[in-house]
């Protein structure tokens, strides 16, 4: 590659780099913000009921399939949503080791954990390294099945429009997640991708188990993110400083 090609492509990285940067911050500020709301449903306005939304006290949200308007969890529901939200919290956790944004999903039919995932396109150079998608990816290798009926995916943070496509691909019946993300959630932020009528399949959506969790664990990631930057750039100044003396 001559240096001019080398040097339009780091700038068109760096821009790259930048433009995700603004969308993280974005994304954390939403978070902070939905957090100190409560995450009611900015969309669904839960105290207007719709026909096809339920509200449960502590601000669960669940979207059932327009022929189930009415279904409402249970205690024990959401009892088994929360115990597989903490594993999908987990592996948030495992993505923040590696430097990754901090998003966990798990797959689980007849309960049974069957495919497990978290996001890795940084460390993997791979747009779709999604945690959603690799846990999915997983399921049906271990079921041996490109369709995941009557399967649950758990994740930690709204499915981007992406993943919400191969969910929908792939069948399954129900989606749980944790915090919305006002930017680019397809579970009902942005669009509802996952019940699109004119799709051939819909989901049934749970949203809010365990959200203020799950939104704390990514906008303390970017809050500590953004001060690794801050102190890089400091020293960065320090040493260029100390070389021009
Ligand atoms: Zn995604």
């Amino acid at each position: 590659m001559n240096d001019q090609n080398s040097n339009s492509l780091s700038a068109s990285l760096m821009q790259g780099q930048e433009q995700a940067d603004a969308h993280q911050q974005d994304v954390s500020r939403d978070l902070k913000r939905q957090s100190k709301e409560g995450y009611s449903a900015t969309d669904d306005e839960p105290q207007k009921h719709d026909g096809n939304l339920c509200e449960h006290d502590d601000g669960i949200h669940i979207k059932p399939l327009l022929k189930d308007v009415g279904e409402t969890l249970t205690s024990e529901d959401i009892e088994q949503h929360k115990h597989w939200m903490k594993h999908a919290l987990m592996l948030a956790d495992k993505a923040e080791s590696i430097g990754e944004v901090p998003v966990g999903a798990c797959v689980v039919l007849n309960g049974e954990l069957i495919g497990e995932g978290y996001n890795t396109p940084i460390t993997d150079n791979d747009p779709s390294a999604h945690a959603e998608l690799l846990a999915v990816k997983e399921a049906a290798l271990r079921v041996q099945n490109y369709r995941l009926i009557d399967a649950t995916l758990y994740v930690t943070l709204e499915p981007c429009s992406m993943c919400a496509g191969m969910l929908v691909h792939a069948r399954v019946k129900r989606v749980v997640f944790g915090a919305k993300d006002a930017k680019t959630g397809a579970a009902g932020s942005v669009m509802n991708l996952l019940q699109h009528p004119a799709l051939n399949h819909q989901v049934e959506i749970v949203s809010g188990i365990l959200a203020d969790d799950c939104a704390n664990k990514l906008s303390d990631f970017f809050r500590k993110r953004r001060k690794e930057i801050k102190a890089a750039k400091k020293a960065k100044k320090l040493i260029e400083s100390g070389e021009s003396d």
